[in-house]
Parts: C-alpha cells; sequence; structure tokens
C-alpha cells in the first residue's frame, strides 16, 4: 500500500532527468503516471515500462508544453484514458543563455513559454474538475535562480520567478478548494541541463554550496512526492529548496 494509492499524477517532461525521477517517485508512492516528453521517445517509453514493473499504470504523451494544440490534444487524451487527474507536476523546463545585451527575443519567448506561459495554461486545462473534487496537488519545478537570479540566464530567471510568483498566487486561489500549490526550487542537480556547463562553473557551483556537491534528481523527486502526499495537506504557497543549503 502506498500513500498515493489511487491516485493519477500528470508529469511533464517526465522523459529524462528530474522529471524522470518524479515519474519514479510518485509511482513507488502508488500513483499512476501520465509522463509528457517533447522528443525523447524512447526514453519516455522506458520510464514507463519501469512503471508498469511497479504494477502502476503509465502512459506516455508527446507535446511541446508551450504548444497550445497540442497541450489541448494531450490533456483530453489523458482525462479519456485515466479520468480525474489529482496531481500535476509542471516540470518541463528548457535553458536558452546568453548575457541580456546579447540575448535575442525568440530566446526570452521560447523560455518563457515553455518555462512559465505552458505550466499556467496546463494547470488552467485541469483545475476545475479538481477543485469540484475537492482534493488536488499542484508541483511547480522552479529554480533556484528564479530566487537568486543569475548571469546569462534572465529569460529562464524571469521565467522560473514568475513560476513561484504564479505558484503563490494559486495557491491562496485554490486553498478553501482542498487543492495546494507549492514548488519545489533545484539548486544545481546533476542532468542533461547541468551536463551543458562548463566544469569551471560547476566547480565556481560546488564552492558555493555549502554541501559542496551538486545534487541527485531523486533528491529533488523526493520532495515533489512529500507535497504529493497526504502528509503535506496544510502546505500551500510554500518553495521548498533543494539546494545543499546555496540559497538560504
Ligand atoms: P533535462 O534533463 O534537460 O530534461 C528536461 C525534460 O523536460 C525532458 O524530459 C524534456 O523532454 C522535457 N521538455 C523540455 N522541453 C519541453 C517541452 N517544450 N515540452 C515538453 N517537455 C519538454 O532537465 P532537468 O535538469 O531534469 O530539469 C527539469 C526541471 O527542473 C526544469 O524545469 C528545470 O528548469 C528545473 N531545474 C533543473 C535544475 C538542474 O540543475 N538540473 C536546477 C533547477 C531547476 P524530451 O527529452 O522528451 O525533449
Amino acid at each position: 500500500m502506498g500513500v498515493l494509492d489511487g491516485k493519477v499524477s500528470f508529469v511533464t517532461g517526465g522523459s529524462r532527468g528530474i522529471g524522470r525521477a518524479i515519474c519514479l517517485a510518485l509511482a513507488e508512492a502508488g500513483s499512476d503516471i501520465a509522463l509528457n516528453y517533447s522528443t525523447s521517445r524512447e526514453a519516455a517509453e522506458e520510464v514507463a515500462a519501469l512503471i508498469h514493473k511497479m504494477g502502476r499504470k503509465a502512459l506516455i504523451y508527446q507535446a511541446n508544453v508551450s504548444n497550445p494544440d497540442e497541450d489541448d490534444t494531450m490533456v483530453a487524451q489523458i482525462v479519456k484514458d485515466f479520468g480525474l487527474v489529482h496531481i500535476v507536476v509542471n516540470n518541463a523546463g528548457i535553458t536558452r543563455d546568453k548575457s541580456f545585451v546579447k540575448m535575442d527575443r525568440p530566446m526570452w519567448h521560447e523560455v518563457l513559454n515553455v518555462n512559465l506561459t505552458g505550466p499556467a495554461m496546463i494547470i488552467h486545462r485541469l483545475i476545475k474538475p479538481m477543485m469540484e473534487h475537492g482534493w488536488g496537488r499542484i508541483i511547480n519545478i522552479t529554480s533556484i535562480v528564479g530566487q537568486m537570479g543569475n548571469f546569462g540566464q534572465a529569460n529562464y530567471a524571469a521565467a522560473k520567478g514568475g513560476l513561484i510568483a504564479l505558484t503563490k498566487t494559486l495557491a491562496r486561489e485554490f486553498a478553501k478548494k482542498g487543492v495546494t500549490v507549492n514548488a519545489v526550487a533545484p539548486g544545481f542537480i546533476e542532468t542533461d541541463m547541468t551536463a551543458e556547463v562548463p566544469p569551471a562553473s560547476l566547480d565556481i557551483v560546488k564552492q558555493m554550496t555549502p554541501m559542496g556537491r551538486l545534487g541527485k534528481p531523486e533528491e529533488v523527486a523526493a520532495t515533489v512526492a512529500f507535497l504529493a502526499s497526504p502528509q503535506a495537506s496544510f502546505i500551500t504557497g510554500e518553495i521548498i529548496g533543494v539546494n545543499g543549503g546555496m540559497y538560504m
């Protein structure tokens, strides 16, 4: 018996990195999983196969979360396949880094669309039935960069900072309906995203992190699973850092 038995979780960007670990952690806790991916079909299928082995239902859905038509089709199909979605994890995210002066408008809009507008519109599509049901969990994966800012990431920092503000606002709006809205703000975590960061910059990150290391996707996923659980019933509007002490 898991604490999330009978629940359905929808995780965006579940094919790789933190999203993959979140899907596995929620399934481990008993949830069935609707897993969104954008390009990595094989990786998504692999995660679904692992979840099936745990005895849970898992289906994969291809969609670019910043594309409204693709989101419409995906959400309609998920509702058809699973019925009510109880837990939404907005995890899909991208970076397009450049110093602000060199950042062009497409880089700005692409990052804002995937990391902020996409999550907001996905919540908008799923929230009504969740509120009618009287129980729900929304968990947004923001970033330490949305809390501290970071050189070369004006677009990403603005999107993740916006996601923090969205989280707090929706927490207030949905609280009386039994739906909690929280965010998890990872520091630097070992995934493909940080694999792009030059080793010298990662050394600086480690020096700035009291724990002296990067985090693991599973450490973020465990926090998400806790926020999704019945034990987290009186927590809403929180931004929980998982960052080895880098920001406190
Ligand atoms: P990652 O390894 O690059 O994986 C990104 C995931 O998002 C993939 O599953 C990818 O799917 C999916 N994705 C990207 N664009 C998408 C789109 N337009 N539509 C749907 N799915 C999309 O990244 P990660 O490090 O796991 O990051 C996950 C989340 O944590 C992001 O929101 C990121 O901003 C946040 N975060 C990460 C770190 C870190 O240090 N890694 C720190 C703070 C916050 P496909 O592979 O199928 O394309």
